[in-house]
């Protein structure tokens, strides 16, 4: 662990999200889903749930996508930093031309939109209510189970960030990916990480 780590709800948190940089979040009209192009790891708890709530995602899949026996694909293996323990499973990837990396998770639609997220919003709930974990926690990411930006990765070196330069006054990064890390810290934790942000 880094000296300057922070450690809430026994989660590691790299030091540098406190830092402040002239940024702004990318825009759904502006991604391209770089980070759709391998598939993501999903508990396999949810991609029970996902299963379960079939009828509700399919109509938002192209139709040669719909059959949930394609959705996820090889061994559920153990995953120690995923938040609800136990095994995780890799959603499947499928060819596709369109797509600058010639293929994409089969959730990514012809539109770049996540089927799975926009199931969610159709039926009035949280759009990432069906959405897979590590999907709603990006560009944040764990690397040898400590919570990071993800900013170096080939995805991102491509072109595929999930952050812009602005010409606004520099923001801390925490602030900036808020919403991702209530996911993992929940309201009462980030009120914690602010608490210690602020005290310097
Ligand atoms: S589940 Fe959705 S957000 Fe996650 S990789 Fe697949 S298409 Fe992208």
């Amino acid at each position: 662990m880094s000296n300057q780590d922070l450690v809430i709800n026994d989660i590691q948190i790299d030091a540098s999200l406190l830092e402040a940089r002239a940024l702004r979040r990318c825009r759904t009209e502006e991604c391209q889903s770089h980070c759709c192009t391998g598939g993501v790891y999903i508990s396999t708890r949810q991609a029970d749930d996902i299963r379960a709530h079939a009828h509700l995602i399919q109509p938002h899949l192209p139709e040669e996508r719909r059959n949930p026996a394609l959705w996820f694909d090889g061994e559920a293996e153990p995953d120690d930093d995923h938040p609800e323990g136990g095994l995780v499973i890799s959603t499947r990837v499928v060819d596709d031309p369109t797509h600058p990396a010639g293929q994409t998770c089969i959730f990514l639609r012809p539109d770049r939109r996540c089927a799975l997220q926009v199931a969610g919003l159709a039926v009035g709930e949280h759009p990432w209510r069906f959405k897979p974990f590590y999907c709603a926690l990006h560009p944040l990411v764990y690397v040898e189970k400590r919570l990071v930006l993800s900013e170096d990765s080939e995805i991102y070196l491509e072109g595929g960030s999930c952050s812009r330069p602005s010409e606004a006054a520099p923001v801390p990064l925490y602030k900036l990916f808020d919403r991702e890390l209530k996911l993992v810290l929940g309201e009462d934790g980030y009120a914690e990480l602010e608490c210690l942000a602020a005290s310097g």
